[in-house]
């Protein structure tokens, strides 16, 4: 067991009684209490449609489907996320094409990239908003009107994080989020897919359960018996448990971002002046959800970032990595890519502890010991 760890969920008495109110009700299952979630985080983010999904990667593969992504087609991605935005591309049998992050304070996908990645194949981008930051919007909007592509947000790290005033996921076509454990929003497994095109939203519903033109929860209310399949269709529902634990999550989300932000400004006041410690996005004045707190390493390489992190771990703090190339993977490493930015930051990011509860003390703690761990070299 770590003194200070990554995560800590922030879990209380709201979440169980919620809970234990739902089973009484007897229905479990994708009903009210997903149309309850979904009615909330349009309103939270001021968006038209919200679909529940069982992950943020159902919620992503929906997305190339609606979009109409194909084999042979194209499409942009980081390489600094998660493997999801990136393998999602290969289940609807298209190309992920990678395209670097902007700089060590920028770690979101770099426009200046992503047009030089354009072929006439390419159909869609997906920028991710690293730890909660925003991606280049403005000039990834604009160049998906140039070239007629399409754009999806992987939000998983941004619920309520802002981009000049607009909530992000909001921004492109569709914009997709995840409710995994230790998401902003934890509801276990879940995610959501938002849309402003109600063609979309109507399709992803469809889609998120097998193709059926009704619901078991209309049939169970009587509204209908019968019903067709008319697409290929998934099993992508989230269940009523889990939307009753993210209702309860996303109404304490906006005092659990507080704190967060709170967090921020203390390791920044602890470490911004030492000279060996990159503070990514320490420019970014607008309100975000932090969902991470990455630095980097400078001069450094991936041996003494991990022997750095085992010192760490050692003092009884975990860290982590945010996160291993996607294109240096088996999977995808036949395509050669070199990304200066991304193969750099990869080696020498550390993730420190970072969540509401996380105390003054401890944040002095966790920067004394990288201040003094860093100082030994
Ligand atoms: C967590 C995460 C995902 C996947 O979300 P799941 O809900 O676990 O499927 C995708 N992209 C990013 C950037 C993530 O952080």
């Amino acid at each position: 067991m770590y003194k200070i760890p990554l995560f800590d969920l922030n879990f209380d008495k709201e979440e169980e009684k919620a809970i234990i109110k739902t089973l009484k009700s007897k229905w479990i299952s994708t009903g009210p209490k997903c149309q309850e979630f979904e009615n909330l985080f349009c309103s939270a983010l001021g968006i038209k449609n919200a679909l529940t999904t069982s992950s943020c990667t159902a919620a992503l593969h929906l997305a190339m489907l609606l979009l109409n992504i194909k084999p042979k087609d194209e499409v942009i991605v980081p390489s600094l996320t998660f493997a999801a935005t990136v393998n999602v591309v290969k289940y609807v049998g298209a190309t992920p094409v990678f395209a670097d992050v902007k700089n060590y304070y920028d770690l979101t996908i770099d426009p200046v990239d992503i047009e030089k990645k354009i072929t006439n194949k390419t159909k869609a981008i997906i920028p991710m908003h690293y730890a909660g930051f925003p991606a280049d919007m403005d000039r990834i909007m604009d160049i998906a009107k140039r070239y007629d592509l399409k754009v999806v947000e992987d939000a998983s790290h941004a619920p309520l994080s802002e981009y000049k005033g607009k909530k992000l996921g909001t921004i492109g076509d569709i914009g997709t989020f995840s409710f995994f454990s230790n998401k902003n929003i934890s509801t276990g497994e879940g995610g959501m897919l938002v849309t402003n095109q109600d063609n979309y939203y109507k399709y992803a519903k469809l889609l998120r359960s097998h193709g059926m033109t009704t619901m078991s929860f209309d049939r169970a209310r009587g509204h209908a018996t019968k019903y067709d399949i008319t697409n290929l269709g998934y099993n992508y529902r989230m269940d009523d448990i889990r939307a009753t634990i993210g209702i309860v999550q996303l109404n304490k989300l906006y005092a659990d971002l507080l704190k967060r932000q709170m967090v921020r400004k203390w390791y920044i006041e602890k470490l911004c002046n030492i000279d060996s410690i990159i503070i990514p996005f320490n420019k970014n004045k607008g309100f975000v959800s932090n969902y991470i707190f990455p630095v980097i390493l400078k001069d450094s390489n991936e041996q003494n970032r991990n022997k750095v992190r085992s010192q760490m771990h050692n003092k009884g703090i975990q860290t982590s990595i945010h996160y291993p190339a996607v294109h240096q993977f088996s999977i995808y490493k036949n395509e050669i890519t070199k990304l200066m930015v991304t193969d750099y930051v990869v080696n020498n990011e550390i993730t420190l502890p970072m969540y509401a509860k996380l105390a003054y003390k401890d944040v002095c703690y966790i920067a004394k010991t990288l201040i003094n761990i860093l100082n030994e070299k």
